[in-house]
């Protein structure tokens, strides 16, 4: 397999044979030097007098016009440039080397997704500072005083609190990112500084070493199928070795008990270990479960951490310091010398794919990454992707099961509840079937969750007087009011103004009318049917960062709430013993517009949620609110066959030519002007390639036609399996050259179709 230019169907998976082993230890009078940045790499002079040898993966500071910039050496070159015309290298950093196996890494990921290698470099460096030399900084550690308060000696502002818990909790940090780590103002710290419960001390540079995992703790005795499973991820570990497994178990089957049990035999192993989680900022159950197994925190990476524990992060993992890492998909880049076992958690997640900057598939390109490092990766889900299941079907996963929940929970009962039939009040949007199920659940003691995948109070809004639609100024959206906030916010652009009083249109006074709900509405509703139940909303935008998701799991647990109403943010991972209730207000939501992953996308959510009730002892139930009950996924959901569903699904694309079955990609034209967008359009149409096995469709405006007020085309290529989509690609770019503000960009595997 030389080069295999693969679909996520068939991630790029290295060849063992070809994988490089050790440097290569040549002195170079020339240096080839990869910058993050999107250029070629770019060939500087070593002189040889007092300079170290570069050897390749050695981080370098090199100028680059009036600036200098930091730079990774790269593999041979070939010496043809004079070297009177080459600049000199300034320094080499004192930062452990980029090891030859990200080296292939970085450059794969580029060749796939087709971003310039500079820019996919750019994400292993991720930050600057981490890869100077280090300086003593000023942290803030628990002072005597400060435990007394912790432990109940002197009572403090909420604040102050939490404050005082993420430093019982996390690591050391500077006043301003506790402040930021605590969700207060850095006044708060300083209080509590001046006030001797917290002391600031001058650190070393290199921070101590993190506590390790305990891998020699003994976790809860597994149950026989866990057991079972967890001998084969076991096996798959000290065995070494390239090999993708598929743990496939039902929700709340303890599919993470049973990895923890790879994890620590990895441990055991002396190697590193990288968990994938998406959305890690909502995984504060997660992180205590995993501090009850292994005694301590793992490093954590993800878009939340402030700069400082970036930057120590980084170098905990080059150096060998941080031994597991829990993180969103952006870790997958971390420099891990000695990594020996990757987990991808939920991996259906469509949070993997990144859509900005280079666009990847985070767990295709964990499989990569294993298969380069040789070593084994395990993707749990209990609704795999179709894309993993076939993998499974072609044998080139192998897969473990989970199919029962453990101890004695069982499996919720699913219910669809038919719209046509039901007779909903103007502005309401709870039927009947749930609304009786919601007043026994609250009469037991029990608790629900409703779901409904929209922020916001209502999608639209408009004036009664004279049908003026609140639009976005710069996309093709509707603004959705935000009563929270007293706002109209643009959900692409960010855009946000204030609700008027009047209409901007006609004038006309308290014409505003909302249409549709969002989980705001919802819990005004909630409210008025239910006064004495204590409704909490869990949604992102109101959330103000891990801890405070964190604290409103921890009240759902405690039971201070007795409804939980929030979006896809309450579908993850969350464990409420007494929640045995989910209504799902509209189903269909998910299943508008050409997504090809519609379908999957609507069964995987709503199972995931459905799969938050009646994980303990009392039996949960599932209510399912929808237009379409004979729609395939609705049938599905509530037969609970999923590999029917699966089935019918892999058919439908087998016969469409789609992934898993054929390749993808998305060329996105976008412009400042609709003129320009449309030239661009035009002149790609028009050398469009003309090859057996490749079908070009477009170019069309975008569903978001104007997006940032930029205007968008967009073309779909669909190409055989056996096509190397990426070379007709590249080659369809090179005949055409675009102008200005013009942007063409390339979305292999698209998982978005606005
Ligand atoms: P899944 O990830 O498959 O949805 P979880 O791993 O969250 O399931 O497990 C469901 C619940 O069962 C959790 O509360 C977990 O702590 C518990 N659990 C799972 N395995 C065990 C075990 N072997 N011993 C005790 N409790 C377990
Ligand atoms: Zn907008």
């Amino acid at each position: 397999m030389p080069d295999d230019h693969a679909s996520s169907a068939d991630p790029p998976v290295a060849d063992g044979a070809a994988a490089p082993s050790g440097e290569l230890p040549a002195a170079l009078r020339h240096v080839r030097v990869l910058l993050p940045l999107p250029l070629p790499a770019l060939d500087y002079l070593a002189t040889p007098e007092g300079m170290p040898l570069f050897e390749p993966g050695c981080f370098v500071r090199v100028p680059l016009g009036a600036r200098t910039l930091i730079g990774v050496v790269w593999d041979e070159v070939d010496n043809d440039v004079p070297a009177e015309r080459l600049k000199p290298v300034v320094e080499a950093l004192p930062t452990p080397h980029l090891r030859p196996e990200l080296r292939r890494f970085v450059e794969r990921v580029a060749a796939y997704t087709m971003a310039p290698p500079g820019t996919v470099l750019r994400m292993t460096m991720s930050i600057a500072a981490a890869l100077e030399a280090p300086h003593p900084r000023r942290l803030c550690a628990l002072a005597g005083a400060g435990i007394a308060a912790l432990s109940g000696g002197q009572r403090v502002t909420p604040a102050r609190q939490r404050v005082l818990e993420a430093l019982r909790d996390g690591p050391k940090l500077a006043a301003t990112e506790l402040a930021r780590a605590a969700g207060c103002g850095p006044g708060v710290v300083r209080a509590l500084v001046a006030g001797g419960l917290v002391e600031e001390y001058l650190a070393p540079a290199e921070p101590p070493l993190p506590a390790s995992p305990n891998w020699r703790l003994s976790g809860p005795p597994l149950s026989f199928d866990q057991s079972a499973t967890a001998r084969q991820l076991v096996d798959a570990v000290t065995t070494g070795g390239f090999k993708v497994t598929v743990l496939d178990g039902v929700t709340g089957s303890g599919k993470t008990e049973t990895y923890f049990a790879a994890l620590a035999a990895a441990l055991a192993a002396g190697k590193q270990v990288l968990v994938l989680l998406p959305e890690i900022a909502l995984g504060a159950q997660w992180l205590e479960r995993f501090r009850e197994r292994f005694g301590v925190l793992p490093a954590q990476w993800h878009s939340d951490i402030g700069a400082a524990e970036r930057r120590d992060t980084w170098r905990a993992v080059v150096t060998g310091r941080a031994r597991v890492v829990v993180g969103a998909r952006s870790a997958l880049f971390l420099p891990f010398p000695e990594l020996g076992l990757i987990v991808v958690d939920e991996e259906h997640d469509s949070s993997y794919k990144q859509e900005d900057g280079v666009i990847y598939q985070a767990r295709d390109m964990a499989v990569l990454r294993a298969s380069l490092a040789q070593i084994p990766i395990v993707l749990v889900s209990a609704t795999p992707s179709l894309e993993t299941v076939v993998n499974v079907a072609r044998g080139r996963y192998q897969r473990v099961v989970l199919p029962r929940r453990y101890a004695s929970a069982e499996l919720p009962a699913v219910r669809l509840v038919d719209m046509r039939q039901e007779r909903i009040e103007p502005g309401r949007f709870l039927a009947s079937p749930l609304v009786t199920e919601l007043a026994k659940t609250f009469e037991a003691g029990e608790q629900a969750l409703l779901f409904l995948n929209r922020r916001g109070y209502a999608p639209l809004t408009l004036c009664r007087a004279c049908g003026h639609r609140f639009e976005c100024p710069s996309c093709t959206a509707w603004l959705v009011e935000h009563r929270f906030t007293g706002r109209l916010l643009c959900h692409h652009c960010g855009h946000s103004e204030t609700v008027p009083a009047c209409c901007p249109e006609c004038l006309a006074a308290g014409a505003l009318v909302p249409c549709g709900p969002g989980v705001e509405r919802l819990l005004e509703e909630m409210t008025a049917r239910f006064p004495a139940a204590r409704a909490a909303l869990m949604v992102s935008d109101l959330l103000s960062g891990p801890r405070a998701a964190a604290e409103l799991a921890r009240g759902m647990t405690e039971q201070r709430y007795d409804v939980l109403i929030g979006t896809q943010v309450v579908a993850k991972g969350h464990h409420f013993p007494m929640l045995t209730l989910v209504g799902v207000v509209d189903a269909d939501l998910g299943l508008a517009g050409g997504d090809l992953r519609a379908a999957e996308r609507t069964y995987q959510l709503l199972h995931q949620v459905g799969g938050r009730a009646g994980r303990a002892e009392h039996k949960g139930r599932v209510l399912i609110q929808t237009w379409m009950p004979d729609q395939p996924v609705m049938k599905a959901l509530a037969l609970g066959d999923r590999d029917r569903f699966l089935e019918a699904e892999a058919a439908a694309r087998r016969s469409s030519g789609l992934p898993p079955f054929g390749r993808l990609a998305a060329l996105i034209v976008s412009a400042g002007e609709a003129e320009a967008a449309d030239f661009a359009a035009r002149a790609l149409a028009r050398s469009a390639p003309q090859l057996p096995g490749v079908m070009v469709l477009g170019p069309a405006p975008a569903p978001l036609a104007v997006l940032r007020g930029r205007y968008r085309r967009r073309f779909l290529v669909k190409a055989g399996r056996e096509v190397n989509l990426q070379a007709v690609l590249r080659g369809w770019l090179s005949r055409v050259r675009v102008q200005g503000s013009t942007r063409v960009q390339v979305d292999i595997d698209p998982y978005s179709f606005l």
